[in-house]
């Protein structure tokens, strides 16, 4: 049997401190797996660069001009994580036929890469990696994350839990994948949607190894509430709920309001107007927000704009290689 040829894809975003590391660790690890018979010889590491500052591109070129195992991708801006890791596979479902992805700064442990081939070796489409720990993540990542994937699980979307974007897909899988146009990516959830037979294999998630993170907090938010709201309408089903609930409310409230004029001082009563005026201005607010939020996705959508755009591309010709359109 052949052995297939394996991407393992890797998103950058001014890693210049971690690259050397990452780029020899990986490379040992394409260079084994080839040695030991699971991967075919055409196997790549394909660096995408998110639009860095620093010289992370310099860093791609060069390794690209000295191994003919390393290739490149230059997006023309940062285009997020996501959005470069969609291009990344996009590329390499050209030529492989399967793609593992994994984050720049080996949080994720690459020991793990042999037994995603063995289980795409054994017939699954997708596997996913997942943390067994978090211990070196901080405490309010751990939390965070945690309250995330519970949300999303109320929410009813089949996430993998623990499981970021550390992966394999198959070629089959890849070109599933590709058919989900969206421009708000959340490969997390499109993933299991997917179908198709699908693994997991555990992994301990470590410190960086270099660098500091490029998800601060207002990203991680973002890419939650875009996660939320790429998937499920249940926000909007909440608000129509308690719009249902305060109305009730106000119902009796307008009985009690009459009791008062007829038997008491009209007078009073101004702490709870003030109030209610309040908290009912409050969720008007945010339900419009979380209204808008959908109406800007639908916005974004409809404009079918392209989800990244290319500057470069460093490519080492294997012959199975389809030349894009
Ligand atoms: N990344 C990217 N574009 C961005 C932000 C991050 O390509 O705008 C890459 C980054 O280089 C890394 C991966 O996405 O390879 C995950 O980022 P990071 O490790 O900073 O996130 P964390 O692990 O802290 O959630
Ligand atoms: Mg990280």
């Amino acid at each position: 049997m052949k052995q297939p040829s394996l991407t393992i894809v890797v998103p950058c975003y001014n890693e210049e401190e971690v690259f050397p590391t990452t780029l020899r660790q990986l490379k040992n690890t394409v260079t084994r797996l080839i040695k030991e018979g699971y991967v075919d010889r055409n196997s790549k590491i394909l660096f995408v660069d998110d639009g860095s500052r620093d010289s992370t591109w310099d860093l791609i070129k060069k390794a690209y001009t000295e191994d003919s195992m390393i290739n490149g991708l230059k997006l023309s801006r940062n285009f997020g994580h996501q959005r470069a890791l969609m291009a990344g596979l996009e590329e390499a479902s050209r030529y492989s036929d399967c793609v593992i992805s994994i984050d720049a700064d080996l949080q994720d442990d690459i020991s793990v890469i042999k037994e995603f081939v063995i289980k795409y070796l054994e017939g699954y489409d997708v596997v996913y990696g997942v943390r067994k720990r978090r211990e070196t993540d901080s405490f309010f990542k751990r939390t965070t994350a945690q309250m995330f994937y519970r949300l999303m699980e109320k929410m009813g979307l089949p996430l993998v839990y623990n499981h970021a974007d550390y992966r394999l897909l198959s070629r089959r899988a890849l070109n599933a994948l590709l058919q989900y146009k969206e421009a708000n990516l959340f490969l997390r959830g499109i993933v299991p949607l997917l179908g198709f037979k699908s693994a997991k294999v555990y992994y301990d998630r470590k410190e960086r190894a270099a660098g500091e993170s490029k998800y601060p907090l207002p990203k991680m938010l973002a890419l939650a509430l875009d996660g939320i709201t790429s998937f499920s309408v249940k926000p909007i089903r909440l608000i129509t709920a308690i719009g249902f609930i305060s109305s009730l409310i106000s119902f009796l409230a307008a009985v009690y309001v009459l009791v008062q004029k007829i038997s008491a001082d009209p007078v009073g009563g101004w702490a709870s107007i003030m109030i209610s005026l309040w908290f009912i201005g409050g969720l008007l607010l945010i339900s419009i927000g979380l209204i808008g939020e959908y109406v800007g996705k639908i916005y974004e959508e409809v404009k079918g704009r392209p989800r990244y755009i290319l500057e470069e591309r460093l490519q080492h010709f294997s012959q199975e290689y389809k030349r894009p359109k």
